[in-house]
């Protein structure tokens, strides 16, 4: 009996044996080949196919994963999202932000301070009404993201840590191919992102090692040696699907800088240092200064990645962001750009920008003549999948240039640039994170100088606001240090700006439509900055400069390219229109800070108003007074340039309205007969009437006054006086034909006529009671 059951056991002890024998050989298998794609996954190519099979898979899932230039390859969290439904995994990252967000520490949009019960909130984030600054600093409403706040998110993202050892993998995008060399890859630490092991009790120590302020500090960089990818502070965004509320959560913005360590730290204009040519390229460089307006040459020479001095406030690196940020399409429209200068735009927004932010880069080519805009361009950028370029049919000028770019952009926001620029280091997010928390809100970087010269960056002082002067001409306004100090500003604070300069700005995509985008009537280039920041103003939103974000711009002194019709009528045309449109009664004040001729409007041909009025009553917007009131209080915009009774200095007694009929009369004050308004469009006015030589000419009458309009312009009712254009400032000029004729009370009947112009004659010399314009 025990036989054959030892010869059964005997026998099955071989098929166990044999079973096992085969486990192990299976098993050496398997690792050998997990080994393999290991391996093989090192290489960032079939990194790269691997994440896109896992987004692939992921999307199929619903659960879209991505994350700091693209999601890491991390199994664990891979397969626990596939398997869950609720694919939110909180890693420590998380936990940490639950733990800074229940004990009310870090707020959206914060600067996170040294000593965590002190933590300041950004300027513009308030919590204690009675902080809130006047005027210069723009205040959230109530309906904004608030610390702490529980925010309702349909689609929510949060952030989750990816372990120490995971790679955040670039794609083949990110590589400067034309300038052969391994990418420089490299991201100044968010301490934030750190290994979560590091954090708990440790936040003061964690922030007081933050890198400070300067030239690239490579010390908060960690990379792999062997494949340049990133060690650290890698994070991967996951969205959520459930539509419970979730707790805003917040980063430390992102300090991505794929240049921060040059291949070649010696090259010209490194660093963004400034350039020099030898001597003997002089002739060179003038010859091919004028196909751009600025040192073509030496542009030429520097790196199409060149790094650049982090100029941001130091305070800036430790600004709190929001997870959840909308995406962006940035936009560059360009008319014959130099190579150079496009591509390094280009580039500066490839390797500065955290690419989940980032949806497209689109180039709009306002039919360039230069053949190299063309194919090679195509060419080059099909490395880029991120990077689009369409080429207009004909020349649409910038202004509708821009709109074709926005018509095919997939992003949730707009990011308009110019084709000339250097985005810096953290650029990108600080101004999201604006348009998240207020999608009226446009924000734009404060834009630093490149010099035309030696194409070094120059960074620029803080709070400058945008303005402008008459006849809507733009400028730069530094903010007094009183104002500075007693609104309790950092320089880190949002500076609300009555105007926009125009190249640089982030929108709202679905706001900017709503807004009617731009004037499609502007033309070629000009005005529509301030198209723009009237109608934003107006019409609810708000303009502000975020000096957390900057980017590099080269100032030309003159446009590069051919404007159709003459550069000056052509800006001049397009800000009459934003005028007609936006500025009520004060557009009086436009034409009568213009040369003369901007009041020759019959001239002008300003074309058809109907769509941009109908849009304005449309969002009800508000009126010119109350933008001037509440938005650029400072600016002088009496409504007329004189205004009381007119004296006569020969006849000593005032200009009076009797029974229709105009008359001398002693001089009262409170005599409403007596009393004319000196406008801006030149004319001696009481109520609805308007002086005006008769048909014959010598004689005066009173005439309906002529609104300026293009119809309507009543040249014969302008009158020069006290203007830097007439030289006896003291007469009322007025032109008769090609001859100039001054207004003179005649000494005996008291009556007034028109007599040849004559310094001396006290009875042609005239005084308002008060001016208010020189
Ligand atoms: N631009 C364009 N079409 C035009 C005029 C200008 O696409 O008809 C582009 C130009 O190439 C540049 C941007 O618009 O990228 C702004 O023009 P520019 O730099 O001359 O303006 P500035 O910086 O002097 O205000
Ligand atoms: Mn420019």
């Amino acid at each position: 009996m025990m036989m054959p059951i030892w010869r059964h056991l005997r026998s099955s002890r071989r098929v166990l044996g044999f079973v096992f024998v085969a486990s192990v050989i299976w098993l050496l298998l398997d690792m050998a080949v997990l080994r393999m794609s290991d391996g093989d996954a090192n290489s960032r190519l079939m990194r790269e196919k691997v994440i896109l099979e896992q987004g692939l898979a992921r999307h199929q899932d619903k659960v879209t994963q991505v994350g700091l230039g693209e999601p890491h390859v991390n199994e664990e969290d891979e397969k626990s999202d596939r398997r869950n439904s609720q694919p939110v995994k909180l890693s420590r990252r998380r936990k940490k932000e639950q733990v800074q967000d229940d004990a009310s520490q870090v707020k959206p949009n914060a600067v996170v301070q040294d000593d965590a019960s002190q933590v300041k909130p950004n300027a513009v984030v308030q919590d204690d009404a009675s902080q809130v600054k006047p005027n210069a600093v723009v205040q959230d409403d109530a309906s904004q993201v608030k610390p702490n706040a529980v925010v309702k998110q349909p689609v929510g993202l949060s952030l989750i840590a990816a372990p120490k050892n995971d790679s955040v993998v670039l794609k083949a995008e990110e590589v400067l191919e034309p300038v052969k060399a391994t990418p420089n890859i490299s991201l100044q630490a968010s301490n934030q992102h750190q290994d979560a092991k590091k954090l708990p009790g440790k936040k003061k120590k964690q922030i007081e090692e933050l890198p400070v302020q300067g030239p690239r500090n490579t010390s908060s960089v960690k990379r792999d040696k062997q494949n340049g990818e990133i060690l650290d502070n890698n994070i991967k965004v996951v969205q959520v699907r459930d539509t419970h509320s979730v707790k805003a959560s917040v980063h430390q913005v992102l300090s991505i800088d794929l240049t921060a360590a040059p291949r070649d730290p010696k090259a010209v204009g490194q660093y963004g240092l400034a350039g020099t040519v030898p001597s003997l390229m002089d002739s060179v460089v003038k010859k091919r200064w004028n196909e751009g307006q600025f040192n073509v040459y030496l542009s030429e020479l520097i790196p199409l990645d060149r790094a650049l001095p982090d100029t941001r406030p130091e305070i800036c690196t430790r600004n709190m962001i929001h997870d959840d940020l909308p995406s962006t399409s940035v936009i560059f429209c360009f008319v014959d750009e130099v190579w150079s200068t496009l591509l390094r735009s280009v580039h500066s927004v490839l390797n500065r920008s955290p690419p989940h932010l980032l949806k497209e880069i689109i180039l709009v080519d306002d039919f360039s003549k230069k053949p190299y805009l063309k194919d090679n361009l195509d060419k080059y950028m099909e490395k880029f999948p991120k990077v689009r370029v369409i080429h207009l049919k004909e020349r649409q000028g910038l202004i509708r240039a821009r709109m074709a770019g926005a018509a095919v952009a997939n992003g949730d926001v707009l990011t308009f640039l110019d084709s000339h620029v250097e985005c810096n280091v953290g650029w990108l997010e600080p101004l999201l994170e604006r348009i998240h928390t207020d999608r009226t809100k446009v924000p734009c970087p404060v834009i630093e100088v490149i010099s035309d010269q030696d194409l070094s960056y120059k960074l620029v002082d803080n709070f400058q606001r945008g303005i402008f002067h008459w006849p809507l001409v733009f400028g730069w306004n530094a903010l007094s240090d009183e104002y500075v100090k007693k609104n309790n500003m950092t320089p880190a604070d949002p500076i609300r700006c009555p105007v926009m300069a125009g190249g640089l700005f982030s929108i709202d995509k679905k706001y900017f439509y709503e807004l009617g985008a731009y004037d499609p009537g502007l033309e070629v280039w000009g005005g529509e900055n301030m198209e723009l920041s009237f109608k934003v103003w107006m019409c609810g939103g708000q303009i502000e400069i975020i000096p957390c974000s900057r980017v590099g711009h080269i100032f030309r002194e003159q446009n590069p390219y051919q404007f159709p019709l003459n550069r000056r009528r052509t800006v001049e045309r397009n800000l009459a229109r934003v005028a007609e449109v936006w500025m009520d009664e004060y557009k009086e004040l436009f034409y009568g800070h213009g040369n003369l001729h901007l009041l020759e409007k019959p001239l002008m041909d300003i074309g058809n108003l109907t769509d941009q009025i109908q849009q304005r009553n449309k969002l009800k917007c508000k009126s010119f007074k109350w933008y001037l009131d509440n938005v650029y209080p400072e600016l002088e915009a009496p409504l007329v340039k004189a205004a009381g009774l007119v004296f006569n200095r020969g006849l000593r007694s005032c200009l009076s309205i009797q029974n229709g009929v105009l008359v001398f009369d002693t001089c009262h004050l409170s005599s409403q007969s007596q009393h004319f308004n000196y406008t801006w469009l030149k004319q001696v006015r009481q109520q609805d009437v308007c002086l005006e030589p008769s048909a014959k000419q010598s004689l005066l009458t009173l005439q309906p006054c002529g609104d300026g309009s293009s119809s309507n312009s009543h040249k014969p009712q302008r009158w020069l006086h006290k203007s830097s254009q007439s030289k006896l400032p003291e007469h009322l000029m007025v032109e008769m034909g090609p001859k100039q004729m001054c207004l003179e009370a005649a000494a005996k009947e008291a009556v007034l006529h028109l007599a040849p112009c004559n310094a001396n004659n006290l009875f042609q010399q005239w005084q308002f009671t008060n001016y208010y314009s020189e």
